[in-house]
């Protein structure tokens, strides 16, 4: 058996041709486990081959819109087809504090909706099973099933209370997906010889002059400079780096080579991908 790491979406707030919201599927056989849910996350989890009644469970890193705009839809979109497969309700893991205070709220504003169709075909409202944990600065397992564990530690996303990053393990390897943070000690620990880092990336660096005295200046001191992600990437002996969630997006094969030019100029040497939605890398 092996393991698979798909982008389900390698964008951010302000839209971009053919890059969805944030999100990151991992597969190991009938294990299906996503990783946030922004903007457009059913259509790219369709053109995976994914069902949404085939997803085990899912994990929020933060409350932040562009990861979690999606989870209604996917929510709903399950519930909605229900009758066929009877899947039940989706598992839902987030940080305790606002992630989980969004997710208890967001499907108030489709009761409307969920009425009319349970007068209609549907025999009970949807209702995800929220399961908040609290986060803290050493990893903690916080899901295990069939050989695979996830763990979660808190990043440095800060004003952004409660972001996490989450490790993966499977019998094949190990997974590690930063969500929105700064380059940080926590990130470089959790990564120690993973097999694959899903890491997002702004070009800080590059940018510096160009953003200063900005709103953007603020909005690039709580992300990953692509430079500094280069050395965490080469002290935690990552063997493959995929970049997401590209601040600012490229909007070409140039753009994309800035990126990767940046994260060598960090010093690493390893498999560097410069993620496009749907690029997959598998493990075993
Ligand atoms: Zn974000
Ligand atoms: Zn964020």
């Amino acid at each position: 058996m092996t393991t698979t790491v798909t982008l389900t979406g390698t964008g951010v707030p302000i839209p971009s041709p053919g890059r969805a919201g944030a999100g990151v599927l991992v597969r190991h056989g009938t294990t299906v486990l996503q990783f946030d849910a922004g903007r457009g996350t059913v259509l790219r989890l369709a053109e995976a081959g994914v069902g949404l009644h085939e997803v085990t469970a899912l994990f929020v890193t933060h409350v932040h819109s562009d990861h979690v705009i999606g989870l209604p839809d996917l929510v709903m979109g399950r519930w909605i087809q229900d009758h066929v497969w009877r899947t039940g309700p989706l598992d839902l893991h987030l940080p305790e504090g606002e992630a989980a205070g969004f997710a208890a709220r967001m499907l108030d504003p489709y009761a409307a909706d969920i009425a009319l169709r349970m007068e209609h075909v549907q025999e009970a409202p949807p209702e995800p099973r929220l399961h908040a944990f609290a986060c803290g600065s050493e990893p903690r397992e916080i899901w295990s099933r069939d050989g695979v564990t996830v763990e979660a530690v808190a990043v440095h996303h800060e004003p952004v209370p409660d972001a996490v990053a989450y490790r993966v393990r499977t019998p094949d390897g190990t997974v590690v997906i930063s969500g929105d943070t700064r380059v940080c000690d926590e990130v470089e620990e959790l990564s120690q010889n993973a097999d694959v880092l899903v890491h997002e990336a702004c070009r800080t660096t590059a940018l510096h002059a160009a953003v200063a005295g900005t709103p953007f200046e603020k909005i690039f001191s709580y992300h990953a400079d692509t430079v500094a992600l280069g050395g965490l990437a080469k002290r935690a002996d990552v063997r493959h780096l995929m970049l997401t969630h590209l601040i600012p997006a490229p909007g070409d094969a140039a753009g994309e080579r800035e990126f990767a030019h940046d994260v060598r100029l960090g010093g690493y040497e390893g498999v560097l991908t410069v993620g496009r939605d749907l690029m997959t890398a598998t493990i075993g």
